[in-house]
């Protein structure tokens, strides 16, 4: 059976800019500031006339730098008070912003620059900068000559900025080069570069994501994408009236989480600022500071992931900081057990905060299932379909086939496990230049095959209950284990490796799996060789942390695909045993 959502809202046909400002022209307030850093939030902040302003000198000066429609900046860089400036100017000038994780690797970065083949790269100095460019120049095809200093420097729109000896180091410019004076960019008119039914379907974010299987891709979310997200999700926040009325005008929002990442692109850059909601930007996450913050600036939402909210259980500092202006409490991104949110939930006074889970996937631009607010959630079921969107319960392949069509699965009913397939105005257009995996996640009539597994209880609920596909998360962020595999047999003496996530204490962590070639030891030394070798070319949260095993072959079907879903369940037995 089909689940459609209860909402049924009206999504209009504009594009992402149109919908947060309306014309270019629109006087906008300039009193009260919408994104705050928040070190400095007295005076480094940007009201809605400035943010827009700010994007439209930064959009018409890519323009006049020789941007053109559809061309793809990658930004490399944790989040700043500019990080917003710089995702929108991108996309007022028609063009593609593609967000990298800011602890990348040479060789993940270089990944992504090859496949997105930006116009510019804007990249934080320091360590991350000579990763950069060393990625780069790996890739050729002079992206080292188009990359820009973007780092957390405030300067006034119109001054120019003192150069630093950093600057100097790497010999690039600085990002505030590409923005134009007010004069010049005021005005700058996107709306003129792509009318509403153009915007629909005009690519304007390129987030990766390794989805059901492979290497990571570009996933492409389009203007309709995105608005429909904010739509959607604001429209879940709005079922409870008596909030709305009372509260929503004292809304005060935390961004820790990455702005590279769909879910905080979309809630922290699109929903907040459609809501007209403050929010403080940290540059990462440090939980005694999100602590501390939230008790300072009187944070009343907490968007969170799994390994937040089980701090939040766990610390004994928690207690020490007043988190009374604290209304609601999501998480998303991975697995959350109802144990650990009652316990959080017991930090408030009985019934002030309940935790509500939702769903989303990076090929769903963030969001498809969650809780409206207002209900009370009981259990760790994700919720329901968002407004406009439909999801199903599949029937499961046959795990020695080499694979599932989309026409073998069928749908199954309630209480029954099944792949979970998902449909809806935010589904993202396909992935960048690859045809090939975007019809094998997408169907025909455009369900996304999204490789969880789950059911739906009597209550059309949904419920999240294991993982067909191949990812793996880690502190809600993605580990492609094809990419894994990849480094661990660039190792000397490695013959075949498969990489599989394993839970430890309610976390899960890359395991490998290597068959040695001919005559190699198979020893501690040995191990600890290729582990070291291994975790020295992947950023911090894809390391082998949860073991390397030595094995004479791996479990394959007949077409040589790894057959993971065995040796996940073979680690899992073991990990309990060690
Ligand atoms: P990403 O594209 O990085 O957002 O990752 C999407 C994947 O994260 C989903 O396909 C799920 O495997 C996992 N995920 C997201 N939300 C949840 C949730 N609430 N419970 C369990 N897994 C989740």
């Amino acid at each position: 059976m089909v689940v459609k959502s209860e909402h049924t809202i009206d999504i209009p046909q504009q594009s992402f800019p149109t919908l947060l400002f309306g014309s270019p022209e629109d006087v906008l307030p300039n009193d009260k500031p919408y994104f705050l850093d928040h070190v400095k939030p007295e005076t480094h902040y940007l009201t809605r006339h400035t943010f827009r302003l700010w994007s439209q000198c930064f959009a018409a000066g890519l323009q006049k730098a020789g941007l053109n429609k559809g061309d793809r900046v990658v930004v490399f860089s944790t989040n700043n008070l500019f990080y917003p400036v710089v995702f929108m100017g991108v996309i007022m000038a028609g063009g593609i912003f593609s967000g990298c994780n800011a602890s990348y690797t040479t060789q993940e970065l270089a990944h992504q620059i090859k496949d997105a083949d930006p116009k510019y790269v804007l990249s934080q100095g320091g360590d991350a900068m000579k990763t950069c460019l060393e990625a780069a120049k790996r890739v050729g095809k002079g992206h080292e000559k188009r990359t820009f200093m973007f780092d957390s420097r405030y300067f006034a729109l119109g001054q120019p900025l003192k150069v630093q000896q950093e600057d100097q180091d790497f010999g690039r410019p600085h990002w505030s080069s590409l923005i134009v004076s007010e004069a010049e960019g005021g005005g700058f008119a996107w709306d003129q570069l792509m009318g509403p039914n153009e915007a629909q379907d005009t690519v304007m974010a390129l987030n990766y994501s390794s989805g059901t299987t492979g290497l990571s891709k570009g996933v492409e979310i389009t203007h309709g994408n995105y608005v429909a997200n904010i739509l959607q999700y604001n429209n879940s926040m709005c079922q409870d009236m008596e909030y709305e009325l009372k509260y929503r005008s004292q809304e005060q929002w935390l961004c820790f989480l990455p702005l590279y990442h769909a879910m905080a692109q979309m809630i922290f850059l699109g929903v907040s600022q459609y809501r007209r909601t403050p929010v403080y930007i940290m540059e990462k996450f440090d939980f005694l500071t999100v602590l501390k913050n939230v008790e300072k600036y009187r944070i009343s939402h907490l968007q969170l992931v799994p390994p937040v909210v089980v701090m939040l259980a766990k610390s004994s500092e928690v207690k020490k900081f007043d988190l009374s202006s604290v209304r609601s409490v999501g998480s998303g991104a991975a697995p959350l057990s109802r144990e650990v949110s009652e316990e959080v939930e017991k930090l408030w006074p009985k019934g002030v905060i309940n935790i509500h889970q939702g769903w989303g996937m990076t090929e769903a631009t963030c969001s498809v299932l969650g809780w409206d607010a207002g209900k009370i959630s009981t259990s760790n079921s994700v919720g329901w379909p968002t407004a406009n969107s439909e999801a199903k319960i599949m029937s499961l392949p046959d795990e020695h086939s080499a694979g599932p069509t989309a026409s073998e699965a069928k749908e199954v009913g309630p209480n029954e496990a099944g792949e979970l397939w998902v449909r809806g105005p935010q589904i993202m257009k396909g992935y960048w230049k690859n045809p090939k995996a975007t019809a094998e996640i997408l169907t025909p009539d455009r369900w996304l095959r999204t490789g969880d597994i789950g059911y739906y209880d009597n209550e059309n609920k949904f419920f999240i209950s294991g993982r067909l596909k191949e990812l793996i998360k880690v502190k809600g962020m993605q580990v492609a284990p094809a990419e894994l595999d990849g480094v661990c047999l660039e190792s000397e003496g490695v013959a075949d490796a498969a990489v599989v996530g394993v839970t430890i204490n309610g976390q899960e962590h890359p395991r490998a799996y290597i068959v040695l070639k001919d005559g190699v030891e198979a020893s501690k030394s040995t191990a600890e060789r290729i582990t070291t070798e291994v975790n020295s070319k992947l950023s911090q949260h894809k390391r082998i942390t949860g073991g390397l095993v030595f094995v004479s072959v791996l479990p394959k079907n007949p077409s040589g695909k790894i057959l993971r879903r065995f040796l996940r369940e073979r680690a899992q037995k073991e990990v309990q045993r060690e």
